[in-house]
This record gives structure tokens, C-alpha cells and sequence, in this order.
């Protein structure tokens, strides 16, 4: 009898839904990859792509996560638990095979099955695409929080969007950056199971219309919008060894079937349907702009698409497990806003309350500013994103009516706290007059929340004494700090495989869960044993990367050079371009023979440029000049390399984190609101060159000054100097950086490109520099000086390599996951009923 009869006339009975559990061995592991690759794919000994193996183990594994997936659902519905979503435009997820294998425990097993095939699992992993939807630090950091929620067992589900091509490919052509576009999705992602069923229908454009109802109440509809479809994609997110799987649900726009009838009828038929396909433009791409505005109508589109979707999908979810009454909703939910792009959701979730839910302005308010939250990541004011009153009238007209009630409300509350203080109001309003006026995002964000968060001590103090200040002055309860962290899953265990088995061997198992136990290893340092072992990993984790570098550069680094990295965004604030000053300065001191007790250097530097960020993409190509400048004269053979590493990414991190000697941390201070990476290489044993700027600070805390390298000026210094900044002044007077400005003013470095680096090179001389990159020269090369000393004193290096992860467990994702809950979420964990 077909197990499928039940299903004509009902649910299935629960012995159909009582599947056995799939096998965790090397054989029952090796069992499904051969089905797959056989059955499901349809592929044999003719077969010579390496996508196919890598994507039947792909599906062998999921299978292994789907059950676990449905009993954590069913663990936080029946737990009746208060759940919390982290609503973020960009998730930098990276590949998900090796991850998947560490958190399963699986790895070992799936090694030892596909040997026993004659396959080996690196170069299978190998092939997996990065999912690449964000750009940057932020994206990242939302994918260590996932993790670390998923590890730390807490209800929390991610939700973003399902961009057709994320993050551009970067291609060096000549020295310069080519953006190539990246469609991930193409092959088909096996992480992903798309929900239908689950489908939302998001509204733009249109117009509100007013209407009492019997009881004399004053409705609102917003109609003749033109809708388009959210369908989810659900991504599997794996807790560490514990069973528990949470879920990334990524929207992606698709058109309603309904057709413009008039047209339709009037012989427009392709256009007609044209005009539809039109709503999938809204997930196709990922802006590739970090930390700067963008004020196009089509971003504006994927954040409401986002809020007005991830809203709906909660408060369904809500109905069917509570019914209609929404006394007890914020008590049992709560929105992370990560930064100002899913901002939007404040008036949103006002409007689904009141306009779909039939609730009162005051309840829904009560609502909203109860399970709203918002974490800043920037105090860049070109970053703090506003958008025309215009645009909001034309595509979200009955938002930007809820909008200036929301501001009329909080006004009022201003000017009852400071009576006649028009200023202040001026300055506070969530829309900024003048020709073109503005609704300003973060001010929004920031009075629909109980809680504003900084990323980093610094930047929490920073908002609250500057850009925050009014709304501090008005709600000093609602800020806090949250230093940010990384998963150390991803950035240790994983990447770094033969330093994951010495600490393992060293201090046992427990620290991948509770990262403060590395402190254990702080013993070790003095032990010169351990030292040797130590510094073996290391050894092997450059050749790692030199091959990497070799094949990506063609540039060769030889491993008993002090691997010095630089790979982050390019942005003028992060000053890769003081790196250069510093690359230029050795490269003279070569060439007049000041090389006694030389350090070998290799110097690596990466990172993307947004495509219309003119001067960093000059950045990119000046690296790429000098480079190849200083790799082509001889005399520079032995002493020192440099190379630009293309397409910077997070699985190219997960190589470059563990090889690294030297972490250059070098923004100007006050202008990196945390950084991450610092944190990734310092996990690895790297040791930081720094200024006092965002979690540098922290980092230089817990592993002690004598382990860091500290330069430049403070965040109140760079303030202070601003007023009588004189970079001439400073050039004339320090021989380094005069030589080194003149070799770059003498078109060394660009002969048959004349001209352009003017643009540099007038930026270090603008006494308007905001970045202040010759102010900071003298103390960098300095400093740079005592990390040679220090790297030429190979215990001491090893013994402050060592420290360095061993003091690296506060800045564990876990640390600060646990900080949100116990400050802003309060949820509890939930264990799924055990397999
Ligand atoms: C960690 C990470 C970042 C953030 O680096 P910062 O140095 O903190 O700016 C950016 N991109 C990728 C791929 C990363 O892994």
C-alpha cells in the first residue's frame, strides 16, 4: 500500500512524520554521499567536475540537519519562549560545509568516509561558493551572532534578504579593481529550502484613504498600491554540539500573477508582464557600499521589503500560537535593528498593529517602543542614512504619514522637557528641514526603541557625547555598549585546525564554548616546549598562506619573513594608506642601505572598493604600483614583499587570519566604530599594531600594553589637532616623510601613468585631511621599528603570539550574544528534546 494514501483525505498519522535518525558514521555519511552524487544528481566515473562531490555531501549533510532543525522549532513552540530577531540588509555568511561538519561533530567521520571513497574532504569544501550578501564588517558580524545564538541556544532568528548576486568579485587588472558580478545562487544552494507557504505580499506605492467605522474610530487604508510577493528562503543555522538548529530566513521578491488588466486588454500584453518582473528587481543585488549613504529608491524598496515581511512573518507566527490579543506580545518578542537600514520597521510594525490588527495608536506604540531595539555602527556622518520626505510620499505614503505622527508625539515630549527650546527641537526632529527635506533614520530608530547600542567602549561613549547627545540627554537609560565579537567556531576551531588540536591537547575541549578558558594557555608562554609547537602552527599556517598568495599574486612570500596583513575595506578612515607610507619608507632605507638588523617583511594588503569610491579604488591601485615597484628591483630581494591579495572575502580570511604575524589596526582614532577582524587575527596568534580606536582599545586592555603595539594620536587628539593641523609643517620637518612624499611625488611609482596619484598625494597634504594620515607617520614608523626588534626575538614573538590567544576569549560572539540577552532580549534557553 502507498505510504501516501493517508495523505488524499488528512495529515498523515505520527508514525509518518516519526522518521529513524540518519546515520553520523564515516559509512552511513559515505552511504548518502554516493546516493546523492549518483541518484539525486545523476553523475558517474565521467563525471570530472569537482561542484558535483562537493554538493552531494552538501545534501548528505543538510539531511542530517533537518531533523534536528524541526525539533528546535518545535522546542520554542512548545516552550511558548520569547523570541528575538536580528533584522540586518546583510548577512556575510561565507561557506557553510566546514562549519556545518564542526558544530554536527561530524567532521572526523565525514573525513574518514569520503578517504574510504579515495576523496578528500578540503578539496571538496573548496569548492562551495562563499555566500557573499554583505559587505563588510557588519554583514560578518551578523553571521558570528547567528552562531553564537544558535550555540548559546537562545530563540533568535535571523532575517535578511535573498540577493541574486551578492557581494562584486574583484578582479586586478593593470593595478586596478574590475568588479565582476557574483551570481552564487546560479548552481542551485543547497543550504536553502524555500517556504512558499509562508509567502508574504508587501505593498508600495498607492495612497491612503480615511474611514470611520461603526463605532465612530477614524481607519486607515492604504490602497492602489502596487504589490509584490516575499517568499522566504530558510538557511540552516547550527548550534555548537548541541543539537540545536536555528534558522536565517532570507525574503526574495517575486511578482504577483496579477496583471494591469486595462493594459492587458489594451494590446500591451509584454509590457504588461514586463512591469511584473520589475518586483524582482528589488532582491537582485547587494549595494556594495559600506559605511556610506545611499540615497537610491531601489535600497529604500529592499528595507521596507525586508521590515514590512520580517513583521508580517512574526505577527502571523504570532496569531497562530496566541490568537489575536496582543496583550503579551512585547513581553515575548523582541527586533534588533542592525544599524539603520531595517529602521524602517518602527512605523512598519506601527502600521500592521493598528492598520491590519485593528489596535490603537497607544497600545501599538506601547508595543512597538517595547520590542525594538537599535544598534549604531557608525560615526561617520556620511554613513547616518536619511531619505527624502519626497521619496517616502511617493512609494510609502501611509509610512510616512505614521512617521510624522510619531514625530509630533515625540516633539510634543521634547518640548515639555525643554520648553522653548525651538533649537533643540530643530535639531532633534526625525525630519530635517530645508530644501530637500529629510526623514532622518537613526533618529527614528532611536525613539521607537527601549535600547541604542555602540559596538565598541569608545564608540558607545563617542555617540552619547556626540551625535546622540540631545536623545541621551532625554533617555540616558536606553544607551549601552556592546563590544562586538566573533565566533571563535569559524575564526578558530575551524581555520585553524592544527592550533584547535595543540590547545585542545593543552587545556581540553571546553574553551570552543566558553572562550575565557584560553586564559589557560597564559602558563604556556614560559614553557619553551609549548613555544616550539607553537610556532611550528604557525610556520605551516604561512606556507598555507604564502601558496595562496603565490597563486592569487604570483608574488612569493618566504615564511621566515614577518607576515605583516592589512585586509578590511578599503576606506580612507582605515588609512591603508599610512601602510603605503610605511611600505615606502622601508623600500628607501633599502635603497640607501640602511639595512643593518633588518626584518624581512611581507607585506599583504586586501580589500574591496565600493565601485564608486574613487579614492580607494586610487588606494588599490597605488598598492598595486608600489608593489610591483618594490617586488622588481633586486635589491629589495630578501627584505622585503609586497602584494595585493584580490578578493577579499571571508573564506580567504579563514587562510590569511592563522598566517599572519602582524595585524595593521590603523584607523584614525574615533572613526572605527569596533573593527572585527582585530579581533580574528588576534584569536590566531597575531599580535596588533594599533591606534587607540574601537575594540583596539579593549583588545590592548585584556593583553596587556606589553603585547601590543600602540601609535598616533588619541580621539581627543586628532580633535584637538584638527584646529592647527599643519601636515606641510610635519613633512618639512621629518626627513622620513619628506623622502617618502617625494618619491611618490616624483611619479616613481606610476612613470608611464602620470598624474595619477595627485589625488593621494594632495589628501596627505590638505591641511583639511579628516584622516590626519601624516600626523600619525612618525609614531607608526616608530612603532614599526620596535615590532622588527620584537619579531627578531623569536621566543619573545612567540611568547607574545601566545598571550595574544590566550587573552582573546572576551572577544568571543558568545560574550557578547550572553551581553544582549542579559541587557536587551531576556530570553531563555530552550533545549530541543533530545534526537
Ligand atoms: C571580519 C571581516 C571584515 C571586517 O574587518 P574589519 O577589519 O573589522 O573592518 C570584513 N570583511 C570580511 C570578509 C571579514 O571576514
Amino acid at each position: 500500500m502507498s505510504p501516501f494514501k493517508n495523505l488524499i483525505n488528512a495529515r498523515p498519522n505520527d508514525q509518518f512524520f516519526d522518521l529513524p535518525s540518519l546515520p553520523m558514521t564515516p559509512e552511513g555519511i559515505a552511504r548518502s554521499f554516493q546516493h546523492y552524487y549518483a541518484y539525486t544528481l545523476g553523475r558517474d566515473r565521467d563525471c570530472h567536475s569537482a561542484y558535483y562531490p562537493y554538493k552531494a555531501l552538501a545534501i548528505s549533510l543538510r539531511d542530517r540537519l533537518m531533523e534536528r532543525w524541526k525539533c528546535t522549532r518545535q522546542a520554542y513552540d512548545n516552550a511558548g519562549c520569547k523570541r528575538a530577531y536580528y533584522l540586518s540588509l546583510e548577512f556575510l555568511m561565507g561557506r557553510t560545509l566546514s562549519n556545518a561538519m564542526l558544530n554536527l561533530g561530524i567532521t572526523d567521520a565525514a573525513t574518514q568516509g569520503l578517504y574510504d571513497l579515495g576523496i578528500a574532504l578540503e578539496e571538496i569544501a573548496g569548492n562551495e561558493p562563499d555566500a557573499g550578501l554583505g559587505n563588510g564588517g557588519l554583514g560578518r558580524l551578523a553571521a558570528c551572532f547567528l552562531d553564537a545564538c544558535a550555540t548559546l541556544q537562545l530563540p533568535v532568528r535571523g532575517y535578511g534578504l535573498h540577493y541574486e548576486y551578492g557581494m562584486f568579485r574583484q578582479v586586478i587588472e593593470n593595478g586596478n579593481q574590475i568588479e565582476e558580478p557574483d551570481h552564487w545562487v546560479r548552481d542551485g544552494n543547497p543550504w536553502e529550502l524555500e517556504r512558499p507557504e509562508f509567502t508574504q505580499r508587501i505593498q508600495f506605492g498607492g495612497w491612503t484613504e480615511t474611514h470611520k467605522d461603526a463605532t465612530g474610530r477614524e481607519l486607515v487604508s492604504w490602497v492602489g498600491t502596487n504589490d509584490v510577493l516575499a517568499v522566504p528562503y530558510d538557511i540552516p543555522i547550527p548550534g555548537y554540539h548541541n543539537n540545536t538548529i536555528n534558522t536565517l530566513r532570507l525574503w526574495k521578491a517575486a511578482a504577483t500573477d496579477e496583471f494591469d488588466l486595462g493594459e492587458f486588454n489594451s494590446g500591451s500584453y509584454p509590457e504588461s508582464v514586463a512591469r511584473k518582473n520589475e518586483a524582482e528587481h528589488i532582491t537582485m543585488v547587494l549595494y556594495p557600499n559600506d559605511a556610506s549613504e545611499n540615497g537610491k529608491e531601489l535600497r529604500l524598496r529592499q528595507q521596507f521589503f525586508l521590515a514590512s515581511a520580517s513583521l508580517k512573518d512574526v505577527l502571523r507566527d504570532w496569531i497562530r500560537l496566541n490568537g489575536r490579543d496582543f496583550s503579551q506580545f512585547a513581553a515575548r518578542n523582541c527586533f534588533q535593528l542592525n544599524d539603520t537600514h531595517p529602521a524602517v520597521s518602527v512605523a512598519e510594525l506601527m502600521r500592521q498593529l493598528m492598520d491590519e490588527h485593528g489596535l490603537e495608536w497607544g497600545e501599538a506604540w506601547s508595543i512597538t517602543s517595547q520590542t525594538m531595539a537599535y544598534t549604531n555602527h557608525t560615526l561617520l556622518p556620511e554613513a547616518l542614512e536619511r531619505w527624502p520626505v519626497r521619496l517616502f510620499e511617493r512609494l510609502l505614503p501611509r509610512i510616512l504619514q505614521i512617521i510624522y505622527e510619531i514625530n509630533a508625539r515625540f516633539l510634543d515630549e521634547v518640548s515639555t522637557r525643554w520648553p522653548g527650546d525651538n533649537d533643540r527641537i530643530r535639531r532633534m526632529s526625525l525630519i530635517e528641514e530645508g530644501h530637500e527635506p529629510q526623514v532622518r533614520m537613526a533618529y527614528l530608530a532611536i525613539v521607537g526603541s527601549f535600547s541604542v547600542n555602540g559596538v565598541a567602549g569608545l564608540h558607545s561613549q563617542l555617540l552619547i557625547e556626540g551625535l546622540f547627545r540631545d536623545f541621551y540627554e532625554l533617555w540616558p537609560k536606553k544607551f549601552n555598549n556592546k563590544t562586538n565579537g566573533v565566533t571563535p567556531r569559524r575564526w578558530l576551531a575551524m581555520c585553524n585546525p592544527d592550533l584547535r588540536e595543540l590547545i585542545n591537547e593543552t587545556i581540553g575541549t571546553d574553551w570552543v564554548r566558553d572562550l575565557d578558558q584560553l586564559e589557560r594557555l597564559a602558563p604556556y608562554a614560559e614553557d619553551a616546549a609549548f613555544r616550539a609547537r607553537w610556532d611550528a602552527i604557525k610556520q605551516a599556517n604561512k606556507r598555507r598562506l604564502a601558496e595562496t598568495v603565490e597563486q592569487a599574486c604570483r608574488v612569493t612570500f618566504p615564511v621566515d619573513a614577518l607576515f605583516n596583513v592589512q585586509v578590511k575595506r578599503i576606506h580612507e578612515y582605515k588609512r591603508q594608506l599610512l601602510n603605503v607610507l610605511h611600505v615606502v619608507h622601508l623600500y628607501n632605507r633599502i635603497k640607501r642601505g640602511d639595512t643593518k638588523d633588518w626584518t624581512p617583511r611581507c607585506v599583504l594588503i586586501g580589500g574591496k572598493a565600493a565601485p564608486g569610491y574613487l579614492m580607494a579604488k586610487q588606494i588599490i591601485k597605488l598598492v598595486n604600483n608600489v608593489a610591483r615597484v618594490i617586488n622588481g628591483d633586486p635589491e629589495t630581494e630578501g627584505l622585503l614583499r609586497v602584494a595585493f591579495i584580490p578578493d577579499y572575502c571571508v573564506s580567504l580570511m579563514e587562510i590569511i587570519a592563522p598566517g599572519t604575524d602582524l595585524s595593521e589596526q590603523i584607523s584614525t582614532a574615533g572613526k572605527e566604530a569596533s573593527g572585527t577582524g582585530n579581533m580574528k587575527f588576534m584569536m590566531n596568534g597575531a599580535i596588533t599594531i594599533g591606534t587607540l580606536d574601537g575594540a583596539n582599545i579593549e583588545i590592548r586592555e585584556r593583553v596587556g600594553e606589553e603585547n601590543f603595539f600602540l601609535f598616533g594620536l588619541t580621539a581627543a587628539g586628532v580633535e584637538s589637532r584638527r584646529e592647527h593641523y599643519d601636515p606641510n609643517g610635519i613633512i618639512a620637518a621629518d626627513s622620513a616623510l619628506l623622502e617618502v612624499m617625494s618619491l611618490l611625488e616624483s611619479g616613481h611609482f606610476n612613470r608611464h601613468e602620470p598624474g595619477i596619484f595627485d589625488q593621494i598625494i594632495l589628501s596627505i597634504r590638505n591641511a583639511h585631511d579628516p584622516w590626519m594620515t601624516a600626523a600619525d607617520f612618525r609614531s607608526y614608523i616608530d612603532t614599526q621599528a620596535l615590532v622588527d626588534e620584537a619579531y627578531r626575538d623569536r621566543e619573545r614573538w612567540l611568547r607574545m603570539s601566545i598571550l595574544n590567544t590566550a587573552y582573546s576569549g572576551y572577544f568571543s560572539s558568545d560574550r557578547t550574544i550572553s551581553e544582549y540577552n542579559r541587557d536587551i532580549w531576556h530570553l531563555e534557553s530552550v533545549l530541543p528534546r533530545p534526537l
